[in-house]
């Protein structure tokens, strides 16, 4: 297939100091990185002010209250500038007319009108699993702008990808021999490509750490025999266009990102010139920006990364490599936020305790692992202003039953008090939109926030907070009795 029509184009304009490959002089370069960090201080700053008056606005509106005690809010303005910033720092980098995909990685925000947002922005569809696939068409997602990339596709969600034409990059090699089988049986359109791990090493997160040694994703490169082995899987299957790699996620520093992806372009060159041709033609270098939760700076940015990419991979840029692009969390994390209304304040061995309503069916991550995953809670009062006082040592607790359910251990704030409400932020990717069903506690609400200059903020339902109602039917509600008129075969 012609791979240029595949997704959109880098506009062909001749920035006079950015042309093909080139990313300017050190002097340009440095006037460019002030100028961008000052504006990208100030969205921050604007950022951060839309989320004080939408949470005061969510109270007035009744979204968030004593009987909707949790909601997540999104902010639409927020996520419409990090779209923005991920097109404009790759089209700053790549030469004219380089075909780029951002596919933005589902399971960061599994929510139907958010990939519709991102797709009105110009951001495709990365997915892993047939829900996924399922959430990116509902949204509108063409299959032109969507990659399918889980480590254990299922023979019935391969077929589908290929009759969809969606891109599908192969775990392994049994996974590489069942496309073997369904490329022989039928035509696709679908790009296929194989998915490597450089095994350049973990960041500071192991569960998010994708190129370790003994990593369960790709094809380990520096095993006995895979980097020949890959090569001659090239050789063997002209279809084969395609080279990915992830090189990990929160706490993976951008140098050993960059080491991920220098490692995979060095092979698509040495398959390339094995095989004679371009044949590959489209390098897939996955997500994995990590994201600031210490405050509200956005950093690193994509800017950054997107020239560190071309000054430590020369070639990558230059027009030869399609490329595609996985990111998620650094998309949405700072666009999100939790609120809580505190149900009881009290104390306990002299330490301050808050309770309130969001703890580890929101926040799973941070509740499990608190020293990976600490996230900045932010107090307001009853009506939805930010909280003054000094600050205050205080646990903020959820409402599940295990004594672990804590948001934040002694966090310093100003006190929370009964009726108050306790903000997680910067959790709008893999926190509220990923429910954890304990103590039957329900999914809360999502609601997009979009604030005009005279304060007034209006809102949009992205997810219904589920009833109870769902949740017993969700539980075998219609099989009450199933287990009680279950007998052993053969008894009487
Ligand atoms: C999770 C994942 C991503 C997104 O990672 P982020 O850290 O959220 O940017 C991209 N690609 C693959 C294959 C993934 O598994």
């Amino acid at each position: 297939m012609n791979r240029a029509s595949q997704y959109m184009r880098a506009p062909a304009r001749a920035r006079g100091r950015c042309l093909a490959g080139c990313i300017g002089t050190d002097d340009e370069r440095a006037e460019d990185a002030v100028g961008e960090a000052a504006g990208t201080a100030a969205d921050d700053g604007r950022r951060a002010a839309r989320r004080d008056e939408a949470v005061r606005a969510a109270v007035e509106r009744g979204l968030l209250g004593p009987d909707s005690p949790v909601v997540g809010l999104l902010d639409v303005t927020g996520i419409r500038e990090s779209a923005a910033a991920l097109r404009a720092a790759f089209e700053d980098v790549v030469a004219p007319g380089t075909p780029v995909l951002h596919a933005f990685a589902v399971k960061a925000s599994p929510l139907v009108p958010v990939l519709r947002l991102l797709r009105e922005e110009g951001i495709g569809a990365e997915v892993a699993s047939p829900g996924e696939l399922a959430l990116a068409r509902a949204a509108g997602l063409r299959p032109e702008a969507t990659v399918l990339d889980s480590p254990a596709k299922t023979p019935a969600e391969l077929r589908q990808a290929l009759a969809l034409g969606i891109a599908v990059n192969a775990d392994n090699p049994q996974e590489l021999a069942r496309l073997d089988a369904l490329t022989r049986s039928a035509t696709s359109r679908s790009p296929l490509g194989l998915r490597v791990n450089p095994q350049v090493g973990g960041g500071s997160i192991g569960a998010t750490s994708t190129s370790t040694p003994t990593s369960k994703f790709g094809v380990a490169l520096r095993d006995p025999g895979a980097r020949e082995w890959v090569v001659q899987a090239y050789r063997d299957r002209p279809w084969l266009t395609r080279l990915h790699t992830h090189t990990g996620s929160q706490g993976v520093p951008l140098s050993l990102m960059a080491r991920g992806v220098a490692e995979t372009y060095a092979l698509a060159e040495e398959i390339n010139r094995a095989v004679g041709r371009q044949q590959i033609d489209t390098l897939d270098i996955g997500g994995g920006l990590p994201v600031n939760f210490a405050s509200d700076a956005t950093t690193p940015t994509y800017a950054q990364y997107a020239r560190l990419l071309a000054e430590s991979v020369p070639g990558l840029f230059d027009g030869r490599y399609g490329l595609v692009t996985e990111f998620g969390r650094s998309l949405l994390a700072k666009h999100g936020t939790i609120v809580a209304r505190v149900e009881y304040a009290k104390s306990a061995g002299g330490r301050p305790v808050a309770i309130t309503h969001a703890g580890v069916q929101v926040a799973t991550r941070t509740v499990y692992m608190p020293g990976s995953w600490p996230l900045r809670i932010a107090a307001y009062d009853a009506k939805g202003r930010p909280k003054e006082g000094p600050d205050v040592v205080q646990d903020v607790a959820g409402p599940a039953c295990f004594s672990g359910d804590l948001l934040a251990e002694r966090a310093s704030l100003p006190l929370l008090e009964q009726g108050d409400l306790a903000a997680a932020l910067d959790t709008g990717a893999y926190y509220f939109a990923h429910h954890y069903a304990y103590n039957s506690l329900a999914r809360p609400g999502v609601y997009g926030y979009a604030a005009g200059a005279d304060g007034e903020v209006a809102f949009a339902t992205v997810r219904e907070p589920q009833s109870v109602e769902e949740i017993v039917a969700e539980s075998g509600g219609a099989h009450a009795s199933a287990l009680t008129t279950l007998t052993e075969p053969g008894r009487r």
